[in-house]
């Protein structure tokens, strides 16, 4: 029986291009990914790449709440608060805009950033996905120790619409300009030496045991965060590669 969509639509089997070799179309191994790992392990600059290598829709929790901060509202001023305290959003607004946002873009994959950061949260997506007839592909865990995050943090610059240099480890063409669309590089408010501690702390706290949980379930796939940007994305593109080949088998 076909899987039951959120609002008991049915959901439509997903298919794609014919296989090589063959006339018949088939049904997709569709990769929905999670990328996990403390703040400023490189998350972000990997999924630049992997956005581009696979055509997945990258949803970064963190861009969408930096977004709503902006708004007029109890809130968006609720939210700026808490971004700049280094705190977490509560489960039900992050949930709310994440789910949102996988129903109107991410039907033939996604690629999450920095969502789920509580068991709360991944509960919330595990039961969404079941109830839409889907599941996770892989969660790519990015490993980098707290003193190179704290480097890694103090020293990244971004642009307005998120591109991410950092200004010792990936400088940018013209110092204090995007390469990509030459808007300002600013120093996000949130990674000041006071709330880079306070995040980290809270990653230990809320979002490392996922790491087990993700373990347990066999969807956990690691990476060593402190390669080079180039390595580590080479990493994940073969270790995605051979699970795109494992499911056509
Ligand atoms: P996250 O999305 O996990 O918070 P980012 O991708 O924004 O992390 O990276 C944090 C900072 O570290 C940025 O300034 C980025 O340029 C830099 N960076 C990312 N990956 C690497 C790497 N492998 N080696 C050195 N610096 C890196
Ligand atoms: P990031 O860009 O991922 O470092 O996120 C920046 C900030 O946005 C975090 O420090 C949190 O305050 C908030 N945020 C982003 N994603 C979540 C989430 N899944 N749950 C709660 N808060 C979040």
């Amino acid at each position: 029986m076909p899987a039951r969509g959120a609002g008991g639509r049915t959901a439509p089997a997903r298919r794609r291009a014919p296989h090589p070799g063959s006339n018949l179309p088939r049904l997709v191994s569709e990769l929905n990914l999670i990328l996990i790992g403390p703040p400023g392990a490189g998350k972000g600059t990997q999924a630049e790449n992997l956005q581009a290598d696979f055509g997945l829709p990258y949803i970064a929790t963190g861009d969408m709440m930096r977004a709503k901060r902006q708004e007029d509202s109890e809130l968006g001023r609720e939210i700026a608060r808490v971004i700049a305290a280094g705190e977490l959003v509560p489960d039900d607004v992050v949930c709310k805009v994440l789910l949102e946002r996988v129903d109107a873009e991410g039907d033939d994959g996604f690629l999450l950033d920095g969502f789920p950061r509580t068991e709360r949260q991944a509960d919330v997506l595990d039961q969404a996905l079941e109830r839409r007839g889907r599941k996770l592909t892989a969660v790519l865990l990015i490993e980098a120790a707290d003193d190179v995050i704290i480097q890694r943090l103090a020293g990244r610059r971004v642009c307005s619409n998120g591109h991410v240099y950092h200004v010792d480890f990936n400088r940018p063409k013209h110092e204090g300009v995007c390469d990509i669309d030459g808007t300002k590089l600013v120093q996000r408010d949130d990674d000041k030496p006071e709330t880079i501690e306070k995040r980290l702390a809270v990653y230990h706290d809320e979002t490392e045991p996922l790491v087990a949980r993700y373990e347990e379930a066999g969807l956990l796939r690691s990476f060593d965060g402190t390669r080079p940007p180039e390595e580590v994305h080479r990493h994940i593109r073969a270790t995605l590669a051979v699970l795109r080949l494992e499911e056509d088998l």
